[in-house]
Protein backbone atom coordinates (compact mmCIF):
# COMPACT_ATOMS: atom_id res chain seq x y z
CA UNK A 1 0.00 0.00 0.00
CA UNK A 2 0.91 3.66 -1.29
CA UNK A 3 2.82 5.35 2.34
CA UNK A 4 3.63 9.10 2.94
CA UNK A 5 7.12 9.89 2.71
CA UNK A 6 8.73 8.98 6.38
CA UNK A 7 10.77 12.95 6.52
CA UNK A 8 7.77 14.79 5.98
CA UNK A 9 5.16 12.50 8.15
CA UNK A 10 7.02 11.49 10.70
CA UNK A 11 6.49 15.68 12.15
CA UNK A 12 2.69 15.92 11.29
CA UNK A 13 -0.38 13.25 12.44
CA UNK A 14 -1.97 13.30 8.98
CA UNK A 15 -2.61 9.49 7.77
CA UNK A 16 0.44 7.25 6.79
CA UNK A 17 -0.82 4.36 4.72
CA UNK A 18 -2.74 5.82 1.39
CA UNK A 19 -4.51 2.73 0.51
CA UNK A 20 -5.50 1.39 -2.90
CA UNK A 21 -6.10 3.34 -6.27
CA UNK A 22 -9.07 1.77 -7.88
CA UNK A 23 -6.82 0.38 -10.72
CA UNK A 24 -4.52 -1.23 -7.62
CA UNK A 25 -7.67 -3.02 -6.23
CA UNK A 26 -9.08 -4.05 -9.06
CA UNK A 27 -5.75 -5.89 -10.07
CA UNK A 28 -5.57 -7.09 -6.19
CA UNK A 29 -9.23 -8.31 -6.45
CA UNK A 30 -8.83 -10.35 -9.75
CA UNK A 31 -6.10 -12.18 -7.95
CA UNK A 32 -8.49 -13.60 -6.12
CA UNK A 33 -9.29 -17.65 -6.86
CA UNK A 34 -13.10 -17.57 -5.64
CA UNK A 35 -12.40 -20.49 -3.88
CA UNK A 36 -15.01 -22.89 -2.87
CA UNK A 37 -13.99 -23.73 0.40
CA UNK A 38 -12.28 -20.29 1.09
CA UNK A 39 -9.94 -20.57 4.11
CA UNK A 40 -9.76 -16.71 4.16
CA UNK A 41 -13.38 -16.84 6.16
CA UNK A 42 -12.38 -18.95 8.39
CA UNK A 43 -9.52 -16.65 9.78
CA UNK A 44 -12.18 -13.87 10.44
CA UNK A 45 -13.59 -13.86 13.70
CA UNK A 46 -16.58 -11.69 12.01
CA UNK A 47 -17.24 -14.33 9.25
CA UNK A 48 -17.05 -11.62 6.40
CA UNK A 49 -18.03 -13.51 2.93
CA UNK A 50 -14.59 -12.35 1.93
CA UNK A 51 -14.43 -14.17 -1.79
CA UNK A 52 -18.08 -12.50 -1.94
CA UNK A 53 -16.87 -8.93 -1.79
CA UNK A 54 -13.74 -9.29 -3.60
CA UNK A 55 -16.51 -10.56 -6.26
CA UNK A 56 -18.55 -7.49 -6.14
CA UNK A 57 -15.22 -5.32 -6.77
CA UNK A 58 -13.50 -7.37 -9.54
CA UNK A 59 -16.95 -6.33 -11.07
CA UNK A 60 -16.74 -2.65 -10.47
CA UNK A 61 -19.32 -3.00 -7.26
CA UNK A 62 -17.57 -1.03 -5.40
CA UNK A 63 -20.67 -0.18 -3.17
CA UNK A 64 -21.76 -4.25 -3.38
CA UNK A 65 -18.82 -5.08 -2.14
CA UNK A 66 -19.28 -2.93 1.07
CA UNK A 67 -22.50 -4.15 1.55
CA UNK A 68 -21.30 -7.97 1.83
CA UNK A 69 -18.79 -6.51 4.57
CA UNK A 70 -21.54 -4.68 6.80
CA UNK A 71 -23.35 -7.37 6.79
CA UNK A 72 -20.80 -8.51 9.24
CA UNK A 73 -19.13 -5.98 10.29
CA UNK A 74 -20.04 -2.66 10.72
CA UNK A 75 -16.63 -0.96 10.71
CA UNK A 76 -15.11 -2.06 7.95
CA UNK A 77 -12.76 1.68 7.39
CA UNK A 78 -11.82 1.05 11.11
CA UNK A 79 -10.74 -3.07 10.44
CA UNK A 80 -9.25 -2.19 7.21
CA UNK A 81 -6.50 0.22 8.96
CA UNK A 82 -5.66 -1.88 12.21
CA UNK A 83 -6.82 -5.33 11.83
CA UNK A 84 -3.47 -7.50 11.65
CA UNK A 85 -5.04 -9.41 8.86
CA UNK A 86 -1.94 -11.16 8.03
CA UNK A 87 -2.41 -13.30 11.48
CA UNK A 88 -6.25 -13.63 10.35
CA UNK A 89 -7.77 -13.72 6.80
CA UNK A 90 -5.13 -13.02 4.71
CA UNK A 91 -2.77 -15.54 6.86
CA UNK A 92 -4.81 -18.29 5.88
CA UNK A 93 -5.72 -17.45 2.10
CA UNK A 94 -4.72 -20.20 0.03
CA UNK A 95 -2.42 -17.71 -2.36
CA UNK A 96 -0.22 -17.22 0.49
CA UNK A 97 1.03 -20.77 0.67
CA UNK A 98 3.32 -20.33 -2.64
CA UNK A 99 3.20 -16.50 -3.05
CA UNK A 100 1.58 -13.54 -1.88
CA UNK A 101 -1.98 -13.97 -0.13
CA UNK A 102 -4.76 -11.51 -1.29
CA UNK A 103 -4.67 -8.33 0.18
CA UNK A 104 -7.97 -8.59 2.07
CA UNK A 105 -7.45 -5.90 4.75
CA UNK A 106 -6.35 -3.19 1.83
CA UNK A 107 -9.23 -4.49 -0.01
CA UNK A 108 -11.83 -3.91 2.89
CA UNK A 109 -10.42 -0.40 2.99
CA UNK A 110 -10.80 0.77 -0.46
CA UNK A 111 -14.34 -0.74 -0.42
CA UNK A 112 -15.16 1.36 2.59
CA UNK A 113 -13.10 4.39 1.37
CA UNK A 114 -14.75 4.79 -2.01
CA UNK A 115 -18.02 5.02 -0.32
CA UNK A 116 -17.05 8.44 0.97
CA UNK A 117 -15.47 9.74 -2.44
CA UNK A 118 -18.74 8.39 -4.63
CA UNK A 119 -20.86 10.04 -1.98
CA UNK A 120 -23.58 7.44 -3.22
CA UNK A 121 -26.34 7.80 -0.71
CA UNK A 122 -27.30 5.13 1.74
CA UNK A 123 -29.94 2.59 1.63
CA UNK A 124 -32.91 3.46 3.46
CA UNK A 125 -32.79 1.71 7.39
CA UNK A 126 -35.85 0.11 7.99
CA UNK A 127 -35.95 -1.86 11.46
CA UNK A 128 -39.18 -2.72 13.52
CA UNK A 129 -38.14 -1.62 16.86
CA UNK A 130 -39.45 -4.21 19.42
CA UNK A 131 -39.47 -2.37 22.51
CA UNK A 132 -37.16 -4.56 24.58
CA UNK A 133 -34.44 -2.27 26.16
CA UNK A 134 -30.71 -3.62 26.25
CA UNK A 135 -27.96 -1.98 27.97
CA UNK A 136 -24.17 -2.13 26.25
CA UNK A 137 -21.19 -0.65 28.94
CA UNK A 138 -18.59 1.06 26.33
CA UNK A 139 -18.47 2.24 23.28
CA UNK A 140 -15.35 0.55 22.18
CA UNK A 141 -15.01 -2.07 19.41
CA UNK A 142 -17.03 -4.70 21.09
CA UNK A 143 -19.93 -2.55 22.66
CA UNK A 144 -20.68 -1.20 19.38
CA UNK A 145 -20.63 -4.45 17.72
CA UNK A 146 -22.74 -5.99 20.05
CA UNK A 147 -25.16 -2.78 20.04
CA UNK A 148 -25.29 -2.44 16.35
CA UNK A 149 -26.19 -6.32 16.10
CA UNK A 150 -28.74 -6.36 18.24
CA UNK A 151 -30.64 -3.39 16.75
CA UNK A 152 -30.89 -5.22 13.73
CA UNK A 153 -32.69 -7.37 15.64
CA UNK A 154 -35.24 -4.94 16.68
CA UNK A 155 -33.65 -4.32 19.90
CA UNK A 156 -33.87 -1.17 21.77
CA UNK A 157 -30.13 -0.29 22.24
CA UNK A 158 -28.58 2.37 25.07
CA UNK A 159 -24.66 2.40 24.79
CA UNK A 160 -23.19 3.90 28.09
CA UNK A 161 -19.63 5.18 27.70
CA UNK A 162 -17.11 6.66 30.25
CA UNK A 163 -15.07 8.83 28.28
CA UNK A 164 -16.86 12.15 26.24
CA UNK A 165 -16.62 10.33 22.83
CA UNK A 166 -17.20 7.30 21.46
CA UNK A 167 -14.95 4.30 20.46
CA UNK A 168 -12.91 2.93 23.01
CA UNK A 169 -9.65 2.43 21.75
CA UNK A 170 -10.25 3.61 18.27
CA UNK A 171 -10.53 7.19 19.60
CA UNK A 172 -8.20 7.49 22.36
CA UNK A 173 -5.09 5.22 21.88
CA UNK A 174 -5.04 4.75 18.24
CA UNK A 175 -3.40 7.81 16.75
CA UNK A 176 -4.55 10.05 13.77
CA UNK A 177 -2.18 8.96 11.69
CA UNK A 178 -2.55 5.23 11.50
CA UNK A 179 -6.81 5.81 11.77
CA UNK A 180 -8.15 9.41 11.45
CA UNK A 181 -10.92 9.90 13.99
CA UNK A 182 -12.86 10.98 11.09
CA UNK A 183 -13.28 7.74 10.01
CA UNK A 184 -14.15 6.39 13.59
CA UNK A 185 -17.28 8.99 13.67
CA UNK A 186 -18.59 8.25 10.23
CA UNK A 187 -18.69 4.65 11.12
CA UNK A 188 -20.15 5.37 14.46
CA UNK A 189 -22.51 7.68 12.92
CA UNK A 190 -24.01 4.54 10.79
CA UNK A 191 -24.50 2.43 13.93
CA UNK A 192 -26.18 5.59 15.43
CA UNK A 193 -28.66 5.09 12.16
CA UNK A 194 -29.74 1.94 13.25
CA UNK A 195 -30.97 3.63 16.47
CA UNK A 196 -28.72 2.72 18.47
CA UNK A 197 -28.38 5.60 21.68
CA UNK A 198 -24.80 6.35 22.73
CA UNK A 199 -25.29 7.94 26.22
CA UNK A 200 -21.53 9.68 26.76
CA UNK A 201 -19.65 10.76 30.06
CA UNK A 202 -21.21 7.31 31.95
CA UNK A 203 -19.17 5.54 33.91
CA UNK A 204 -21.20 2.62 34.67
CA UNK A 205 -20.48 1.54 38.76
CA UNK A 206 -20.32 5.33 39.67
CA UNK A 207 -22.95 7.16 37.77
CA UNK A 208 -25.07 4.42 37.60
CA UNK A 209 -24.80 0.44 39.22
CA UNK A 210 -26.09 -2.39 36.84
CA UNK A 211 -28.85 -3.41 39.13
CA UNK A 212 -30.23 0.10 38.58
CA UNK A 213 -30.10 -0.22 34.83
CA UNK A 214 -31.84 -3.49 35.48
CA UNK A 215 -34.59 -1.68 37.76
CA UNK A 216 -35.08 0.77 34.74
CA UNK A 217 -35.66 -2.16 32.68
CA UNK A 218 -33.72 -3.04 30.66
CA UNK A 219 -33.46 -6.74 30.12
CA UNK A 220 -30.52 -7.50 29.67
CA UNK A 221 -26.89 -6.12 29.99
CA UNK A 222 -23.29 -6.36 27.78
CA UNK A 223 -20.04 -5.26 29.31
CA UNK A 224 -17.46 -4.12 26.92
CA UNK A 225 -15.62 -2.16 28.97
CA UNK A 226 -12.00 -2.80 27.65
CA UNK A 227 -8.55 -3.17 29.63
CA UNK A 228 -7.45 0.55 29.62
CA UNK A 229 -5.82 0.59 32.60
CA UNK A 230 -1.97 0.81 32.92
CA UNK A 231 0.92 -2.22 34.21
CA UNK A 232 3.45 -1.00 36.14
CA UNK A 233 6.67 -2.32 35.47
CA UNK A 234 7.12 -1.81 39.34
CA UNK A 235 10.92 -0.72 39.13
CA UNK A 236 12.58 2.47 41.09
CA UNK A 237 12.17 5.78 39.26
CA UNK A 238 8.73 4.91 37.53
CA UNK A 239 6.93 8.25 39.63
CA UNK A 240 9.16 11.02 38.29
CA UNK A 241 8.42 13.77 36.49
CA UNK A 242 8.30 12.90 32.93
CA UNK A 243 7.36 8.86 33.36
CA UNK A 244 4.15 8.57 31.25
CA UNK A 245 1.55 5.06 30.93
CA UNK A 246 1.19 5.22 27.12
CA UNK A 247 -2.06 4.73 28.05
CA UNK A 248 -2.15 8.30 29.45
CA UNK A 249 0.21 10.00 26.92
CA UNK A 250 -2.09 8.68 24.16
CA UNK A 251 -5.32 9.73 25.55
CA UNK A 252 -4.23 13.26 26.18
CA UNK A 253 -3.19 13.69 22.81
CA UNK A 254 -5.51 11.65 21.01
CA UNK A 255 -8.68 12.50 23.12
CA UNK A 256 -8.07 15.56 24.43
CA UNK A 257 -5.87 16.96 21.76
CA UNK A 258 -2.59 17.85 23.53
CA UNK A 259 -0.82 18.07 20.50
CA UNK A 260 -2.86 21.49 19.88
CA UNK A 261 -2.61 22.94 23.53
CA UNK A 262 -2.63 25.82 24.24
CA UNK A 263 -5.87 25.77 21.63
CA UNK A 264 -7.33 22.49 23.52
CA UNK A 265 -6.87 22.85 27.57
CA UNK A 266 -4.65 19.72 28.16
CA UNK A 267 -1.50 20.11 27.95
CA UNK A 268 1.88 17.39 27.15
CA UNK A 269 5.34 17.24 28.23
CA UNK A 270 7.28 17.29 25.27
CA UNK A 271 10.54 16.20 25.03
CA UNK A 272 13.99 15.97 23.30
CA UNK A 273 14.77 12.41 24.01
CA UNK A 274 12.11 9.52 24.60
CA UNK A 275 12.95 5.73 25.74
CA UNK A 276 9.29 4.01 25.19
CA UNK A 277 9.03 0.94 26.89
CA UNK A 278 7.77 -2.29 25.30
CA UNK A 279 7.35 -4.02 21.20
CA UNK A 280 3.50 -4.20 21.26
CA UNK A 281 1.58 -1.61 19.40
CA UNK A 282 0.56 0.66 21.68
CA UNK A 283 4.82 0.83 22.29
CA UNK A 284 5.02 2.05 18.14
CA UNK A 285 1.73 4.29 18.67
CA UNK A 286 3.39 5.67 21.88
CA UNK A 287 6.89 6.11 19.68
CA UNK A 288 5.92 7.37 16.64
CA UNK A 289 3.68 9.95 18.99
CA UNK A 290 6.47 11.11 20.57
CA UNK A 291 8.30 11.62 17.34
CA UNK A 292 5.83 14.05 15.88
CA UNK A 293 5.82 15.81 19.42
CA UNK A 294 9.41 17.06 18.12
CA UNK A 295 11.68 14.57 19.88
CA UNK A 296 14.60 14.94 18.18
CA UNK A 297 15.71 10.98 19.19
CA UNK A 298 12.81 8.09 19.82
CA UNK A 299 14.16 4.99 21.37
CA UNK A 300 12.01 1.65 21.77
CA UNK A 301 14.06 -0.36 24.98
CA UNK A 302 12.21 -3.87 23.94
CA UNK A 303 13.45 -6.70 26.36
CA UNK A 304 13.81 -9.59 23.12
CA UNK A 305 14.66 -8.77 19.49
CA UNK A 306 12.69 -7.55 16.61
CA UNK A 307 11.23 -11.01 15.42
CA UNK A 308 9.55 -11.60 18.76
CA UNK A 309 7.95 -8.26 18.66
CA UNK A 310 3.83 -8.24 19.59
CA UNK A 311 3.55 -5.40 17.51
CA UNK A 312 2.02 -5.39 13.19
CA UNK A 313 4.99 -5.57 11.11
CA UNK A 314 3.52 -2.59 9.32
CA UNK A 315 3.94 -0.68 12.57
CA UNK A 316 7.62 -1.21 13.09
CA UNK A 317 8.59 -0.91 9.40
CA UNK A 318 7.24 2.52 9.44
CA UNK A 319 8.74 3.22 12.86
CA UNK A 320 11.71 2.42 11.25
CA UNK A 321 11.53 4.48 8.42
CA UNK A 322 10.04 7.25 10.54
CA UNK A 323 13.65 7.51 12.39
CA UNK A 324 13.07 5.51 15.45
CA UNK A 325 15.85 3.75 17.28
CA UNK A 326 15.24 0.18 18.44
CA UNK A 327 17.20 -0.75 21.43
CA UNK A 328 16.53 -4.92 21.73
CA UNK A 329 17.75 -6.86 24.58
CA UNK A 330 17.17 -4.39 26.73
CA UNK A 331 15.05 -4.57 29.71
CA UNK A 332 15.15 -0.86 32.00
CA UNK A 333 16.07 -1.71 35.42
CA UNK A 334 16.23 1.71 36.82
CA UNK A 335 14.50 5.68 35.80
CA UNK A 336 17.49 7.67 36.60
CA UNK A 337 16.69 11.24 38.01
CA UNK A 338 18.42 14.87 37.59
CA UNK A 339 18.29 16.78 41.17
CA UNK A 340 14.29 17.79 40.64
CA UNK A 341 12.95 14.76 40.37
CA UNK A 342 12.82 14.71 36.68
CA UNK A 343 13.87 11.98 34.53
CA UNK A 344 17.76 12.47 33.45
CA UNK A 345 18.59 8.88 32.07
CA UNK A 346 17.21 5.19 31.89
CA UNK A 347 19.11 2.11 33.21
CA UNK A 348 18.80 -1.01 31.71
CA UNK A 349 19.99 -4.70 31.50
CA UNK A 350 21.72 -6.22 28.59
CA UNK A 351 19.50 -9.15 27.89
CA UNK A 352 20.27 -12.75 25.95
CA UNK A 353 17.44 -14.96 24.70
CA UNK A 354 16.60 -18.55 26.12
CA UNK A 355 14.90 -21.47 25.61
CA UNK A 356 10.85 -20.51 24.70
CA UNK A 357 8.47 -19.48 27.75
CA UNK A 358 4.96 -20.33 27.71
CA UNK A 359 4.20 -17.58 25.44
CA UNK A 360 6.44 -19.40 22.81
CA UNK A 361 8.52 -16.88 22.08
CA UNK A 362 12.40 -17.55 23.82
CA UNK A 363 12.72 -16.22 26.59
CA UNK A 364 14.64 -13.04 27.91
CA UNK A 365 17.31 -13.77 30.47
CA UNK A 366 20.05 -10.59 31.92
CA UNK A 367 23.65 -11.50 31.02
CA UNK A 368 24.93 -9.59 33.48
CA UNK A 369 25.77 -6.23 31.62
CA UNK A 370 23.66 -2.92 32.01
CA UNK A 371 23.80 0.33 30.49
CA UNK A 372 22.72 3.79 31.13
CA UNK A 373 20.60 5.67 28.15
CA UNK A 374 20.26 9.27 28.42
CA UNK A 375 16.66 10.14 28.14
CA UNK A 376 14.58 13.31 29.35
CA UNK A 377 11.39 11.37 29.11
CA UNK A 378 9.93 7.46 29.41
CA UNK A 379 7.18 5.93 27.94
CA UNK A 380 6.17 2.90 29.41
CA UNK A 381 4.11 0.73 27.17
CA UNK A 382 4.23 -2.31 28.81
CA UNK A 383 0.70 -3.56 28.48
CA UNK A 384 -2.91 -2.92 29.91
CA UNK A 385 -4.65 -4.34 32.51
CA UNK A 386 -8.61 -4.11 33.54
CA UNK A 387 -10.20 -1.14 34.80
CA UNK A 388 -11.81 -2.40 38.18
CA UNK A 389 -15.03 0.45 38.51
CA UNK A 390 -17.52 -1.85 36.95
CA UNK A 391 -16.14 -5.45 37.56
CA UNK A 392 -16.22 -4.72 41.72
CA UNK A 393 -19.35 -2.82 41.92
CA UNK A 394 -21.22 -6.20 40.51
CA UNK A 395 -22.00 -8.83 42.83
CA UNK A 396 -21.71 -12.73 41.66
CA UNK A 397 -19.37 -11.83 38.78
CA UNK A 398 -16.96 -14.16 38.21
CA UNK A 399 -13.85 -13.16 37.34
CA UNK A 400 -10.40 -14.31 36.30
CA UNK A 401 -6.42 -12.79 36.66
CA UNK A 402 -6.18 -8.99 37.44
CA UNK A 403 -10.21 -8.51 37.18
CA UNK A 404 -11.09 -9.88 33.76
CA UNK A 405 -14.69 -11.32 33.48
CA UNK A 406 -15.11 -15.25 33.26
CA UNK A 407 -17.40 -16.09 30.06
CA UNK A 408 -18.32 -19.01 27.56
CA UNK A 409 -17.55 -18.67 24.01
CA UNK A 410 -20.82 -16.96 23.94
CA UNK A 411 -20.27 -14.21 26.53
CA UNK A 412 -22.84 -15.20 29.02
CA UNK A 413 -20.98 -14.24 32.66
CA UNK A 414 -21.87 -16.51 35.76
CA UNK A 415 -24.92 -14.53 36.02
CA UNK A 416 -28.17 -14.76 34.19
CA UNK A 417 -28.62 -11.44 31.96
CA UNK A 418 -25.00 -9.80 32.18
CA UNK A 419 -23.07 -11.08 29.16
CA UNK A 420 -19.32 -9.79 28.61
CA UNK A 421 -16.76 -9.79 25.58
CA UNK A 422 -13.63 -7.92 23.79
CA UNK A 423 -10.73 -7.12 26.53
CA UNK A 424 -12.79 -7.23 29.74
CA UNK A 425 -12.78 -11.24 28.85
CA UNK A 426 -9.71 -11.99 27.45
CA UNK A 427 -7.05 -9.35 28.33
CA UNK A 428 -5.82 -6.88 25.87
CA UNK A 429 -6.30 -8.49 22.37
CA UNK A 430 -7.28 -6.69 19.14
CA UNK A 431 -10.10 -4.72 17.27
CA UNK A 432 -11.80 -7.70 15.68
CA UNK A 433 -11.51 -10.61 18.19
CA UNK A 434 -13.44 -7.59 20.50
CA UNK A 435 -15.74 -7.41 17.32
CA UNK A 436 -16.18 -11.15 17.22
CA UNK A 437 -17.04 -11.33 21.07
CA UNK A 438 -19.57 -8.49 20.53
CA UNK A 439 -21.44 -10.66 17.92
CA UNK A 440 -21.14 -13.64 19.35
CA UNK A 441 -22.50 -12.07 22.46
CA UNK A 442 -25.60 -10.20 20.40
CA UNK A 443 -26.67 -13.56 19.54
CA UNK A 444 -26.27 -15.00 22.90
CA UNK A 445 -28.61 -12.34 23.94
CA UNK A 446 -31.61 -12.75 21.38
CA UNK A 447 -31.46 -16.39 22.73
CA UNK A 448 -31.57 -15.22 25.99
CA UNK A 449 -34.57 -13.02 25.65
CA UNK A 450 -36.24 -15.13 23.42
CA UNK A 451 -36.05 -17.84 26.12
CA UNK A 452 -36.85 -15.08 28.81
CA UNK A 453 -40.36 -14.25 26.58
CA UNK A 454 -41.19 -18.58 26.41
CA UNK A 455 -40.63 -19.03 30.33
CA UNK A 456 -43.50 -15.53 30.63
CA UNK A 457 -46.26 -17.24 28.32
P1 LIG B 1 -12.04 -0.75 24.41
O1 LIG B 1 -11.66 -0.40 23.03
O2 LIG B 1 -11.04 -0.51 25.49
O3 LIG B 1 -13.37 0.03 24.77
C1 LIG B 1 -13.93 -0.03 26.06
C2 LIG B 1 -14.78 1.20 26.29
O4 LIG B 1 -15.46 1.05 27.54
C3 LIG B 1 -13.97 2.49 26.41
O5 LIG B 1 -14.52 3.47 25.58
C4 LIG B 1 -14.08 2.87 27.88
O6 LIG B 1 -14.04 4.27 28.09
C5 LIG B 1 -15.44 2.30 28.24
N1 LIG B 1 -15.59 2.03 29.67
C6 LIG B 1 -14.68 1.50 30.53
N2 LIG B 1 -15.21 1.41 31.76
C7 LIG B 1 -16.48 1.88 31.68
C8 LIG B 1 -17.53 2.04 32.63
N3 LIG B 1 -17.38 1.68 33.90
N4 LIG B 1 -18.71 2.59 32.21
C9 LIG B 1 -18.87 2.97 30.90
N5 LIG B 1 -17.91 2.83 29.96
C10 LIG B 1 -16.73 2.28 30.35
N6 LIG B 1 -5.78 -3.84 18.02
C11 LIG B 1 -5.74 -4.12 16.70
O7 LIG B 1 -6.43 -5.02 16.24
N7 LIG B 1 -4.95 -3.40 15.84
C12 LIG B 1 -4.20 -2.36 16.27
O8 LIG B 1 -3.50 -1.74 15.48
C13 LIG B 1 -4.25 -2.02 17.66
N8 LIG B 1 -3.55 -0.96 18.14
C14 LIG B 1 -3.70 -0.60 19.45
C15 LIG B 1 -3.07 0.56 19.89
C16 LIG B 1 -3.24 0.97 21.20
C17 LIG B 1 -2.57 2.24 21.65
C18 LIG B 1 -4.01 0.18 22.11
C19 LIG B 1 -4.17 0.61 23.55
C20 LIG B 1 -4.62 -0.98 21.68
C21 LIG B 1 -4.48 -1.37 20.35
N9 LIG B 1 -5.13 -2.50 19.86
C22 LIG B 1 -5.06 -2.81 18.52
C23 LIG B 1 -5.98 -3.33 20.74
C24 LIG B 1 -7.47 -3.00 20.53
O9 LIG B 1 -7.65 -1.62 20.38
C25 LIG B 1 -8.32 -3.54 21.67
O10 LIG B 1 -8.10 -4.93 21.76
C26 LIG B 1 -9.80 -3.26 21.44
O11 LIG B 1 -10.04 -1.87 21.33
C27 LIG B 1 -10.65 -3.85 22.56
O12 LIG B 1 -11.98 -3.46 22.36
P2 LIG B 1 -13.02 -3.39 23.57
O13 LIG B 1 -14.29 -2.93 22.98
O14 LIG B 1 -12.98 -4.66 24.33
O15 LIG B 1 -12.43 -2.28 24.57
FE1 LIG C 1 -9.61 -15.55 -2.40
FE2 LIG C 1 -7.53 -16.27 -0.78
FE3 LIG C 1 -10.04 -16.34 0.15
FE4 LIG C 1 -9.29 -18.14 -1.73
S1 LIG C 1 -8.50 -17.96 0.39
S2 LIG C 1 -11.22 -16.96 -1.65
S3 LIG C 1 -7.84 -16.87 -2.92
S4 LIG C 1 -8.92 -14.50 -0.53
Amino acid sequence: MRARDPEKRRRDFKEVALGLTQAQALKEAKRCLQCKKPRCVAGCPVEIDIPRFIAAIREDDFKGGLEVIRKCNMLPAVCGRVCPQENQCQGRCILGKKSKPVAIGALERFAADYEVTSKAPDAPVSIEPNGIKIAVIGAGPAGLTAAADLAKLSYDITIFEALHEPGGVLTYGIPEFRLPKKIIHREIERIKKLGVKILLNWVVGRTQTLDELFEEGFKAVFIGVGAGAPKYMKIPGENLNNVYFASEFLTRVNLMKADQFPVYDTPVKRANKVAVVGGGNVAMDAARTAMRLGAEKVYIVYRRTEEEMPCRLEEVEHAKEEAIELMVLANPKEIISDERGYVKAIKCDRMVLCEPDESGRRKPECSGEEFVLEVDQVIMAIGQTSNPILVRSVNGLNTWGAGYIVTDNEGRTSIPGIFAGGDISTGAATVISAMGAGKRAARAIDSYIKELSLAKK
